[in-house]
């Protein structure tokens, strides 16, 4: 651990706590009092009490798995699962690779296969509700961490070795640009090569049940599960970054939508702003000429 004042530094090694609301970790000397990302606007409260677990309870209750989505690009996730429960994307390349987002908990087995893969030379999230455990690749593999200034408060259980302002170039072909809206901080990945945008919580789809791959629907949310919509300025500011982005896949925490891009996003943005925001739902098929 460095550099660092080395009379606080074993806090920084402190067991890691799970909320079982939210989903987030926390480090602290025992089971904390409360969830800060719970007690947020963005999320809610536990209706029966806070529940935490530590990092064998996590692994025995919510068991891990992986997949490669697309040439190179892995997901892994925990099913069943509490709280939320992200994604994890280890996007691989010859020049490194970079891991987006963390799932709820990673097994043993699992940071063995990312190793198989080549571990994580960069690691970043689009926001906290992602980050996961992105505090297990960051002790196994101690790549350098990229986390939006805008954000910084929320990475507690973390240590923050790239944070930056607008965007960050980390590795060839990948971009990180924050969209702010959702968080302060909030940041998308765009995967040039595969034309893929991570895009964190800044949309959101319905998928089709008979195929994982294909939205129905898309929208936009300050808040998901209270409903809340984006204000006209921070739906200017996604469109802002959206626009010069070539992307045909949108990647959320939860879904990977292969057939919505660029060219949707927009126009449930432009949408939006003719009339006033909202937080519903809109068929791709409506957006389309
Ligand atoms: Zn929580
Ligand atoms: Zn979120």
């Amino acid at each position: 651990m460095s550099p660092g004042y080395l009379p606080f530094a074993g806090a920084l090694d402190l067991p890691a706590f799970l909320c079982d609301n939210c989903g987030s970790w926390q480090r602290h000397f025992e089971a904390p009092p409360s969830c800060p990302l719970c007690l947020d606007a963005r999320h809610v409260v536990p209706q029966a009490g806070w529940r935490f677990w530590v990092e064998a309870e996590a692994r025995a209750r919510f068991p891990c798995r992986w997949d490669e989505v697309e040439p190179g690009v892995w997901r892994f996730w925990n099913d069943p699962v509490c709280g939320i429960g992200p994604s994890a994307y280890l996007v691989t390349g010859a020049a490194g690779n970079m891991m987006f987002e963390g799932c709820t908990v990673f097994s043993e087995e699992a940071l063995g296969a990312v190793a198989d893969l080549g571990g994580v030379d960069v690691l970043s999230a689009s926001h906290p509700h992602s980050y996961g455990a992105l505090w297990q690749v960051q002790d196994r593999f101690d790549p350098e961490l990229a986390l939006p200034a805008g954000d910084f408060a929320w990475s507690a259980a973390l240590r923050v070795s790239w944070p930056y302002d607008d965007a960050l170039h980390p590795l060839p072909g990948l971009d990180l640009y924050v969209t702010g809206g959702h968080f302060d901080g909030h940041a998308v990945l765009h995967d040039r090569e595969r034309c893929i945008l991570f895009c964190g919580d800044a949309l959101k789809f319905e998928l089709d049940p008979a195929d994982p791959r294909r939205a129905l629907t898309i929208s936009a949310h300050k808040a998901f599960v209270r409903g809340v919509p984006l204000t006209a300025a921070e739906l200017r500011r996604y469109r802002d970054v959206f626009a010069p982005l070539d992307f045909r896949q949108t990647w959320t925490p939860f879904e990977q939508a292969g057939n919505s891009g660029r060219a949707e996003a927009l126009a449930l943005i432009d949408a939006m702003l003719a009339t006033r925001p909202h937080a519903y739902p809109v068929p791709l098929a409506e957006l389309r000429p």
